[in-house]
């Protein structure tokens, strides 16, 4: 088939437009830019289209070395908050993904305020991304390799189609966002991107009730108990909340991690590693909605 041909036909199918469409949104183009020839007119449309327009795909693993146009697809496995950054003497914001596919990871930085938006807006850890036009380089550290996004990159970002279906084993789970002060059980996903560990023990006199520092004024140590009480935030990827862990719950959150150091469980904890669901109730407090946590698990997909 001839390349065009073929182009048509891939954007066609990727974008779910007919070819005739194509073909019409080609030939704007050229009116727009008489220049144009019709090869680069449809890898325009392509890439507004946020379709591939190359044959080769490719691969995390295949990514060891400059690539100057990277096209890819993978799945985003954590979506970092973006920065606030000045490019040649001008603010501008970037932000990271982590994304995956079968043959590894690898970090992307996006450097478009636009496209940052767009993510922040409309991707979920889990949602399948379409890259087009992006290019690599190695790391700060000169470790390893990254894709780069720029503004002459596209995005597409799938929750539907054919992807790795994030369905979980049981149960809706919520989108942090949508957890308001509605008294019922809400299931949220994400990582834990901070803990907050200056007081992992609640320690309460149980005469008084009253929180106290080691004993109570006024009854000593007769009935002071001490609760295991983490607190942190998780972050759905698109939204975070302050989860409070209590007791058996803040047992099991430490037990996730394999370390036997309560320091390394909470280090490990506090750095993400683990990606977790949370069932909690609602808690407000001077307007802020908080989840108190009754149960958590390891995030589990079945595919
Ligand atoms: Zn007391």
């Amino acid at each position: 088939m001839e390349e065009n041909e073929w182009m048509v036909e891939m954007i066609s199918n990727e974008a779910g437009l007919s070819p005739d469409i194509v073909r019409s949104l080609v030939k704007k183009k050229i009116d727009e830019f008489p220049s144009l020839t019709e090869n680069a007119a449809l890898k325009m449309v392509a890439t507004e289209k946020g379709v591939v327009p190359v044959k080769k795909k490719f691969k995390i693993s295949d990514i060891n070395e400059d690539i100057k146009h990277l096209n890819i697809v993978a799945t985003i496995q954590r979506k970092f908050e973006p920065r606030k950054i000045m490019i040649k003497g001008s603010p501008s914001t970037i932000s990271n993904l982590a994304l995956k596919d079968d043959t590894g990871i690898i970090n992307a930085v996006i450097w478009d305020t636009k496209k940052v938006d767009q993510i922040q807006k409309d991707a979920l850890v889990g949602d399948i991304i379409s890259i087009a036009n992006a290019y690599t380089r190695k790391s700060f550290d000169g470790e390893h390799y990254e894709i780069h996004l720029g503004t002459n990159s596209a995005i597409k970002i799938n929750r539907s189609a054919p992807k790795l279906e994030m369905k979980q084993v049981e149960g809706k789970i919520d989108r942090v966002s949508e957890v308001t002060d509605t008294p019922r059980k809400y299931t949220v996903r994400g990582f834990m991107t901070r803990l907050f560990t200056n007081n992992i023990f609640l320690i309460r006199c149980n005469i008084c009730k009253k929180r106290v520092v080691n004993t109570c004024d006024e009854h000593g140590d007769k009935a002071i108990s001490r609760t295991l009480m983490i607190s942190g935030i998780l972050d759905d990827g698109m939204s975070s909340i302050k989860v409070s862990f209590f007791d058996r719950v803040a047992d099991k959150l430490l037990s996730l991690s394999k370390a036997e150091e309560l320091d390394d469980k909470i280090n490990d904890l506090s750095f993400g590693l683990y990606e977790i669901d949370v069932t909690g109730i609602p808690n407000k407090f001077n307007d802020v909605i908080s989840l108190n946590a009754r149960d958590i698990r390891p995030t589990k997909y079945s595919l």
